[in-house]
C-alpha cells in the first residue's frame, strides 16, 4: 500500500519535473531546431534514458526524425517512416503510446539500420497531438529491457503536450503542412455532403472558431489552479443553466433532452477528475482542459461506437467553454458583428453551440463531420435550420463573408456560387416562402375535392416540436405518432414515469385532436444509443418492431403502462408495428388489455375509448385480413416496409430503393383490396408511409379509395392543394382501367391525368 501510495506520488511530481525543464527549455534562446535539440537532450537525461527522438508528421502521412539524443545524428531529416510502419508509425496511426520491453518483437517492427537502434532494447513511444491531430511521435529508448512506469508514460505524454506548440508553431516546418490542402482559393466550389436537417439557405460564410490560445502550460502552484478551475466549473454550469432556460425550446421533448444531457456530461466528474489530476502533475488549468481533451479525443477516435464517437463533439463543446469561464471570457463565444444572414461552416459543432448564435440571423450550417444522430442535427432539424454534414476540407475552402448556399434538401454546398447559380436559388427560396404563404392560407379550407369527397390529412411526427405543426397545417390530428424517436433523441432508455411525460405532452399538445401511438420500431435502421443490438444481414427483415416487443414483453407492458397513465381517462390509440400475422396482433393486444385491467384495479383512470390497431406493413397480412379485421379497431398502411417487401427492395439500399415504383399495378391492386377488404368490414384505413405527403401518389391513393392519409407536415399544404382541384369521379374510373396493365410504372399515365383534368400536383 505504502509503495502504491509512494508511486502515485511520485507520478505527479516525475512529470511536473519534466514539463518545468522542458518548458525552460522552449521559453529560451535559439532557433526552434536547437531548442527541439535541447528538448530531446532534457527528456533523455531526466528520464535516465540513452535515446530521446522527436518524428514530425510530413505530407504524405511521412514521419521524419527531426531531433535525437542517442540515435546516429546523420539520421535526423533522413530517416522516414509511413504512418502504420514501425514501432513509431504504429504510435501516429492509432494514436496512443507504446510500452514495449523489446521493440524489435512487435509485430510491425521496421529495422532502420542509418539510426544504429539495433543497440536499443525497450521502447516508449507517445503520439505529439494537436487538436486531435497526430502531429509527430516522442520516443524513448533504453539498453535496458523493461516496461517504463505509468508515471514515465505520463511524464513523456505531458512533455508530448509541450512540444505539439513548437512542433505545430511553423518554425520547424511550415504550419500549412497540419491544414488540410486547400484548393484555389477563390474559386466556385460544389461540394456534396449528407443532408442532415432539409430546407434551402443562402448567406455570408461565418467560420466557427472554438480553440482558445494557451498562453501558459506549467504551474507553479497547483492548488491555486485546483481553485481557479472550480470557479469556472461553477461559473459554466451557471451560464449552461441561463443558456437552457432561454434556449426557448418549450418545456420537454427531445430538443430539451438534448441540453439537458449535455447539462449531465458538464456535471461528469470522471472528466473533472481527469482535469484536476493533470492540474496536480504540474498544467495550469487550460493547459489540462486541453491535455484531457486531447487524449479523449484521441481515445475515441479509436471507437467504432458511433454515439460514443458522437459524444466527443459535446466534450469538445463543453471544453471550450470550460476554456472560456477559465479565460474570464464570460459571454457567448458568438461575436456581436455577425452578417445578417449567415451560414455557419465548422468542423463539427456541440449543441449548445448552436444555440450560441442567434437564431434570426442563422440559415444553415455546414459541417466537415457531423451525422443524423449527432445532439447538433437533432437540434437543428427542431429549430428548422438545414444542415448538410460530411463535406470533406470545405474549412479550407472557405473564407469570412463569402456567399455559401446549403441545400439540404439535394445534400449540396455551393461555396462562392457564380450570379446565376446564386439568383436561382434566390427564386427558389422566394418560391418556397410564396407557396408556405399559400399553404398557411388555406389551413382552415377543408381537404374536399371539388365533387364534395373528404379526405381527412394526419400529421405524421416523432418529437413534441413536430405537435406545433398541427396548428400551422390544420392537420385533422396524428395519424402516426413514431414512439421510437424520442427514445434515440435520449442517453438512457426511458422508464414508465419518463415515458409517460413524453406522451402526455404529446396528448396534451395535441388537445381534441387525435393521436395514433405506434408501439417501439426499434431494429432495422433505428437503433437505440444505449441499446446495442446485435449486427444482422438483414436488419429490415430481421428482429425489430413487434418481434423485439413481444419477445421483450416487459419493454412493451411498460410502455402500454406509461400510454395508459399519459391518457389518463381520455382516448388512446396504440398500433403495432411490423405484424406478419394475425396471432402477433393478438398477443400484443392481450398485453395492452392486461396492463389495462392491472391499472383499472390500481386505480388510475384508464383510456376511453381505447383502440388497438395494426400497420400493414408485412404483405403476408393480405392473406390474412377477415381475421384481422375481426379483430383490429383500424389498420394503417405503412407503405414504406410494405414496398420493400413486397418488391424484395432494400428502402436503405440506394441502389434499389428506387427501382419499384409504388405507382404500378401490383401495389395499386394490393392496397385497392385492403380498401375493400376494410370497407366491408367497417374497420377504419388509413396509410401513413411517405408516399401519402406526395400529391401525386396522394391523388392515385384517394382515387382507389383511401379516406384518410398521414403524412410529414410539409406534405399537407401541397397535398391538400391538389385535392381541392380534384374531381374524384374522373380519376376513379381512370385507374379501373389500369390494374391490368403490364406497365413497371403508372406514374406517367396518372400525371398526364392530372395534367388533362386541371389537378394541381
Ligand atoms: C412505413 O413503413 O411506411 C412507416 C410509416 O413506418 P416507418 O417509416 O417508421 O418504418
Ligand atoms: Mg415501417
Amino acid at each position: 500500500m505504502a509503495e502504491e501510495l509512494r508511486r502515485s506520488r511520485a507520478g505527479p511530481v516525475r512529470s511536473r519535473r519534466l514539463l518545468r525543464h522542458v518548458r525552460d527549455v522552449m521559453a529560451g534562446p535559439g532557433s526552434g531546431q536547437s531548442r527541439l535539440n535541447e528538448v530531446v537532450r532534457t527528456i533523455a537525461a531526466d528520464m535516465e534514458v540513452e535515446v530521446c527522438s522527436v518524428y514530425v508528421m510530413r505530407p504524405g502521412d511521412l514521419l521524419e526524425l527531426f531531433a535525437t539524443e542517442g540515435l546516429r545524428p546523420t539520421a535526423v531529416r533522413r530517416t522516414r517512416l509511413r504512418v502504420g510502419e514501425g514501432v513509431v508509425g504504429t504510435i501516429a496511426a492509432e494514436a496512443r503510446p507504446y510500452n514495449l520491453p523489446e521493440a524489435a518483437l512487435h509485430p510491425s517492427f521496421a529495422s532502420r539500420p542509418e539510426t544504429g537502434e539495433e543497440a536499443y532494447h525497450s521502447m516508449l513511444g507517445v503520439p505529439i497531438l494537436r487538436g486531435g491531430v497526430v502531429i509527430g511521435v516522442l520516443a524513448v529508448q533504453s539498453r535496458q529491457r523493461r516496461i517504463y512506469p505509468a508515471a514515465e508514460v505520463e511524464a513523456l505524454q505531458t512533455a508530448a503536450m509541450v512540444l505539439a506548440e513548437l512542433v505545430a508553431g511553423g518554425e520547424l516546418v511550415s504550419r500549412d503542412e497540419f491544414r488540410p490542402t486547400a484548393a484555389s482559393p477563390l474559386r466556385p466550389e460544389r461540394y456534396d455532403g449528407l443532408a442532415l436537417s432539409p430546407g434551402l439557405a443562402m448567406g455570408a460564410a461565418v467560420l466557427h472558431q472554438r480553440r482558445l490560445g494557451i498562453r501558459e502550460m506549467v504551474a507553479e502552484d497547483p492548488e491555486a489552479e485546483l481553485e481557479r478551475l472550480n470557479e469556472a466549473v461553477t461559473r459554466m454550469h451557471r451560464a449552461l443553466d441561463d443558456l437552457l432556460v432561454s434556449a426557448d425550446l418549450g418545456t420537454s421533448g427531445a430538443p430539451r433532452d438534448v441540453l439537458e444531457t449535455f447539462r449531465m456530461f458538464a456535471e461528469d466528474t470522471g472528466w473533472l477528475d481527469r482535469i484536476a489530476e493533470a492540474i496536480r502533475s504540474g498544467f495550469t488549468a487550460e493547459a489540462a482542459v486541453q491535455k484531457v481533451h486531447e487524449d479523449m479525443r484521441a481515445r475515441l477516435a479509436q471507437v467504432s461506437d458511433p454515439y460514443l464517437r458522437e459524444r466527443l463533439h459535446d466534450f469538445d463543446d463543453l471544453a471550450n467553454r470550460l476554456l472560456r469561464h477559465l479565460s474570464g471570457e464570460h459571454g457567448p463565444t458568438v461575436r456581436a458583428d455577425l452578417p445578417e444572414q449567415f451560414i455557419l461552416v465548422a468542423g463539427n459543432l456541440g449543441p449548445v453551440e448552436l444555440l450560441d448564435y442567434d437564431r434570426g440571423n442563422l440559415k444553415g450550417v455546414v459541417l466537415e463531420e457531423g451525422s443524423t444522430t449527432a445532439h447538433a442535427t437533432i437540434l437543428a432539424r427542431a429549430l428548422d435550420i438545414p444542415v448538410v454534414g460530411r463535406v470533406h476540407n470545405v474549412l479550407a475552402n472557405v473564407e469570412p463573408g463569402d456567399r455559401v448556399i446549403v441545400d439540404g434538401d439535394r445534400s449540396q454546398v455551393f461555396i462562392r456560387p457564380a450570379d446565376e447559380v446564386a439568383e436561382s436559388f434566390e427564386q427558389a427560396l422566394k418560391a418556397r416562402a410564396d407557396r408556405r404563404a399559400a399553404y398557411a392560407a388555406m389551413r382552415d379550407l377543408p381537404a374536399e375535392t371539388r365533387d364534395g369527397a373528404r379526405v381527412a390529412l394526419y400529421l405524421n411526427a416523432g418529437l413534441s416540436v413536430d405537435l406545433a405543426a398541427l396548428a400551422e397545417t390544420g392537420a385533422e390530428g396524428v395519424g402516426l405518432y413514431r414512439t421510437e424517436i424520442p427514445f434515440m433523441a435520449r442517453s438512457a432508455y426511458p422508464g414508465v414515469d419518463d415515458q409517460a411525460e413524453i406522451y402526455r405532452e404529446i396528448l396534451d399538445a395535441a388537445g381534441e385532436k387525435p393521436v395514433l401511438f405506434r408501439t417501439l420500431d426499434i431494429g432495422s435502421d433505428k437503433s437505440l444509443p444505449y441499446w446495442g443490438l446485435r449486427g444482422e444481414e438483414n436488419p429490415a427483415m430481421g428482429w425489430r418492431a413487434i418481434r423485439v416487443s413481444l419477445d421483450r414483453p416487459l419493454m412493451l407492458r411498460q410502455q402500454f403502462r406509461a400510454l395508459v397513465r399519459a391518457a389518463a381517462g381520455r382516448p388512446l390509440s396504440v398500433m403495432f408495428p411490423m405484424v406478419a400475422h394475425v396471432s402477433e396482433f393478438i398477443a400484443a393486444r392481450r398485453l395492452l388489455w392486461r396492463e389495462v385491467e392491472r391499472e383499472r384495479a390500481a386505480g388510475v383512470p384508464v383510456p376511453e375509448p381505447l383502440r388497438a390497431g395494426v400497420m400493414f406493413e408485412v404483405p403476408a397480412l393480405a392473406w390474412q385480413l377477415p381475421e384481422l379485421l375481426a379483430r383490429a379497431d383500424f389498420v394503417s398502411v405503412g407503405t414504406n416496409d410494405l414496398l420493400q417487401f413486397l418488391y424484395a427492395s432494400d428502402r436503405s439500399n440506394p441502389s434499389v430503393a428506387d427501382r419499384y415504383d409504388p405507382l404500378s399495378p401490383p401495389v395499386l391492386a394490393l392496397l385497392r383490396s385492403v380498401v375493400e377488404h376494410c370497407a366491408a368490414a367497417r374497420v377504419p384505413l388509413s396509410l401513413c408511409g411517405e408516399a401519402a405527403g406526395r400529391p401525386i401518389e396522394a391523388m392515385a391513393l384517394i382515387g382507389i379509395g383511401f379516406r384518410s392519409i398521414s403524412m410529414p407536415a410539409p406534405g399537407i399544404g401541397p397535398v391538400k392543394t391538389m385535392i381541392r382541384s380534384l374531381e374524384l369521379g374522373p380519376l376513379e374510373q381512370y385507374l379501373k382501367t389500369l390494374y391490368n396493365l403490364p406497365d413497371h410504372s403508372l406514374r406517367e399515365r396518372i400525371r398526364a391525368f392530372a395534367v388533362d383534368h386541371g389537378v394541381t400536383i
